[in-house]
């Protein structure tokens, strides 16, 4: 308990601090900052040997955490949003299905690489309507959704999962509010083909900016960090799936 909440009148836990005010970084962070710009090696690829790198190792750390069998961090949220389309190969021109409430920088990952954002309206309860889903999906031809859970909304996932199965769509997952979030036990960003997650400075974990891409499909994982830009050194990467899957040979 801090000075962040109070207690109401029925004893519950009230936040009363500013949702916009990051918290202070613990010194455990400071000091794991410092021992890298002391070591100066801040680049994933550019370890000592036996090394291996903060980033892989955070990559490991959070695949665990939301039991995925790959994780690849990238630049941003929108980064790993564009880098998720991409690896289920979504063409410039190709319609793209998004839940109309949401933040620019969903249709702006659908727009960057020229493909066309196609809006599903929301309900009540500010989650995607799975009637005009199937609407749109129909009139479109799209065979992706790119879902927001936005503000911590988050649908009737088995109902969406299941609709999508008979749509033929495939669901990457926006969980740049939901990071830590469950449906029915499961954590967002685990029902879908990919899940995305921000590390931008208002996020849950605050790295200034950042983001991750998780999985389970290996040849989704492997497109994935090759169009991270891995080049020839693919092997670095601890929490993707090995060379003989196809992508990673490319
Ligand atoms: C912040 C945010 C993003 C993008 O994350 P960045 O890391 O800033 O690119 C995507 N979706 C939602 C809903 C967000 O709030």
């Amino acid at each position: 308990m801090n000075e962040r909440f109070q207690s109401d009148m029925a004893g519950q836990d009230r936040f009363t601090g500013s949702f916009t005010q990051q918290e202070p970084i613990p010194e455990a962070g400071i000091e794991a900052a410092l021992a890298v710009l002391r070591h100066g090696r801040l680049h994933r690829y550019n370890t000592a040997p036996g090394e291996v790198a903060e980033t892989v190792l955070l990559e490991e750390e959070f695949a665990g955490y939301v039991g995925a069998a790959y994780c690849l961090g990238l630049a941003s949220g929108g980064a790993a949003m564009a880098c998720a389309l991409r690896a289920l190969q979504v063409q410039a021109g190709d319609p793209v299905l998004s839940n109309a409430f949401t933040l620019a920088p969903v249709p702006g990952a659908i727009a960057s690489l020229g493909a066309k954002p196609v809006f599903v309206d929301v309900t009540e309860d500010l989650t995607i309507d799975l009637a005009h889903l199937e609407v749109q999906a129909r009139a479109s031809g799209a065979k992706v959704l790119l879902l927001s859970h936005m503000r911590g909304h988050i649908c009737d996932m088995d109902a969406l999962v299941s609709l999508c199965d008979r749509l033929g769509v495939r669901v990457i997952e926006d969980c740049a509010h939901t990071m830590g979030a469950k449906w029915k036990g499961v954590p967002s960003g685990r029902h879908g083909a990919v899940g995305c997650y921000s590390t931008q400075t208002y996020k849950h974990m605050n790295s200034g900016e950042g983001g991750f891409l998780v999985t389970d499909d290996a040849e989704l994982a492997a497109r994935a960090v090759l169009l991270s830009g891995s080049y020839m050194l693919y092997a670095r990467h601890r929490a993707a799936p090995g060379r003989g899957v196809r992508g990673a040979e490319a």
